[in-house]
């Protein structure tokens, strides 16, 4: 049934860039004969499941959405893709996202276009639109995203369905190909809490290959997310009510708030002082990580590699010129064949947005510039963590929008790379911070677009933060 439906709509949403039909029904048959044979099975027995292209699958492409991996196939599963394999679930698929999960509409994609279901002329949210788009088309119950400035929540936001980005160190990033490694997560998506609860249970736990993975116990989270919550306290965020917030938008969350009051919650303004600053710090510290993380991709040790013969062809064209002319200087600053392979293999191989990040980050972390950009950001990311500790010193979680517009035009913002970027005005800050965070469906625009509500909760209170959105739902 999942692949009639793929069969039957992704032709015109694009959420998967890859299935593996075959692998799925041989996993699919293999759970049920171990379940008529009586064995007991895992947390996923049978479910569905789609993958964000960013997660390692042993044999199986994992291409980041960028034609420098076009054609990479890993040796190994990364953690969360063992662990949903442990649990049975069933991996029918990998979902398309923007490049190495730059972005926020999944239009950085080299590999394909993704639509929102809810209007095909509009963006799907990024960078986990594929994974959110295939859920909103009911094409799968489950999926995983990753979330570095808002991935999971924003898509998720847009497309109408459920997701959470863990407390750093509460899910493994064994085999996610890194973006940047202080701010990424993966994390569960779904139509609800209750399943993201599950999906959750499933994927998140220590794991001695990253080091940034946390060792404090799984709650069952699937166990207790029905349960309500008692004496709630939210704090909506000041800074999150004033210019460029859609005017639905604040109305719907603060009908939100009136469901929550009618539940028994207590709703006070709660202050994030330093969140005005999120979007320059994240777009400094974001870009400096990916800088550093993306320069493996050389062209040598694997993925894309530029045509040699046509890169030595080139470089000798130039030096015959050269030696011609004459011009000694010159001939002397010619590439090595080495260096030329790197330049062009990069060239070629990255897309635009990743090689304006790979530029802002090499930029800002470079000699002279470092103390003035990297290192004042990560002094404002204190503040920002700090602001957040003051205010769950009063309230239990952390409410407002999750994104300040509903779903926007296909191409309405690729030439405005700064109307894109925020975009990701609410959901930097989690990042930044470390926290938890989840978008949950709160209503429709008059014309019919989803919008989401942003809980934010303490660290690893995932438990608390799923049953405080299942209430809601
Ligand atoms: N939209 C943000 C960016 O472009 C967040 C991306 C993400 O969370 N992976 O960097």
């Amino acid at each position: 049934e999942v692949f009639a439906r793929i069969e039957a709509v992704d032709s015109r949403v694009g959420a998967f860039l890859s299935t593996d039909r075959e692998g799925a029904l041989a996993t699919a048959k293999s759970i049920d004969d171990r379940r008529a044979r009586g064995e007991k099975l895992g947390l996923l027995a049978g479910l569905p499941i789609a993958v964000k292209d960013v997660l390692c699958t042993k044999g199986q492409k994992t291409t980041c959405a960028s034609k420098m991996l076009a054609n990479f196939v890993p040796p190994y599963d990364s953690t969360v893709v063992a662990k949903l394999r442990a649990a049975d679930a069933v991996i029918v698929g990998k979902t398309n996202m923007d490049e190495f999960a730059m972005g926020g509409s999944t239009e950085n994609s080299a590999l394909g276009k993704t639509a929102n279901p809810w209007d095909l002329s509009r963006v799907p949210g990024g960078s986990s639109g594929g994974a959110a788009a295939c859920l909103a088309a009911s094409m799968v119950p489950l999926s995983i995203g990753t979330d570095t400035g808002g991935s999971i929540r924003q898509p998720a936001a847009l497309c109408g369905v459920t997701g959470l980005k863990p407390t750093y160190g509460r899910v493994s990033r064994y085999g996610l190909v890194a973006f940047a490694s202080s701010l990424d997560q993966v994390g569960p998506m779904a139509w609800t809490a209750a399943d993201n609860a599950l999906l959750l249970e499933a994927i998140a736990g220590h794991d001695p290959l990253d080091s940034t993975s946390t060792d404090i116990p799984v709650p069952a989270y699937s166990q207790s997310v029905d349960k309500p919550l008692a004496g709630l306290k939210l704090g909506l965020v000041r800074e999150h009510f004033g210019e460029g917030l859609s005017s639905e938008i604040d109305s719907a969350i603060r009908e939100a708030m009136r469901v929550y009051e009618s539940l028994g919650a207590k709703v006070e303004e709660v202050s994030l002082l330093h969140a005005k600053y999120g979007i320059a710090v994240y777009y400094i510290i974001a870009p400096c990580e990916a800088s550093s993380n993306l320069a493996r991709y050389d062209g040598v040790h694997y993925g894309y590699r530029t045509d040699e013969k046509t890169m030595l062809a080139e470089l000798a064209e130039e030096r015959e010129k050269l030696e011609k002319s004459g011009d000694r200087a010159a001939i002397a600053a010619l590439d090595s064949p080495l260096v030329r392979l790197y330049r062009k293999t990069r060239a070629e191989g990255f897309g635009s947005e990743v090689k304006r990040r790979i530029m802002l980050g090499t930029y800002a972390l470079s000699a002279g510039y470092y103390d003035a950009y990297y290192l004042k950001a990560l002094k404002v990311r204190r503040l920002i963590r700090g602001d957040y500790d003051a205010a769950f010193a009063k309230v239990d979680f952390i409410v407002g929008p999750t994104t300040p517009n509903p779903a926007f035009k296909l191409a309405e913002k690729t030439g405005d790379p700064l109307s894109m970027y925020l975009e990701d005005l609410y959901t930097v800050t989690a990042n930044l911070a470390g926290i938890g965070g989840m978008s949950v469906p709160c209503g429709l625009t008059s014309s019919g677009l989803p919008i989401g509500l942003q809980i934010q909760c303490r660290p690893f209170d995932e438990e608390r933060l799923l049953q405080a959105a299942a209430m809601y739902q």
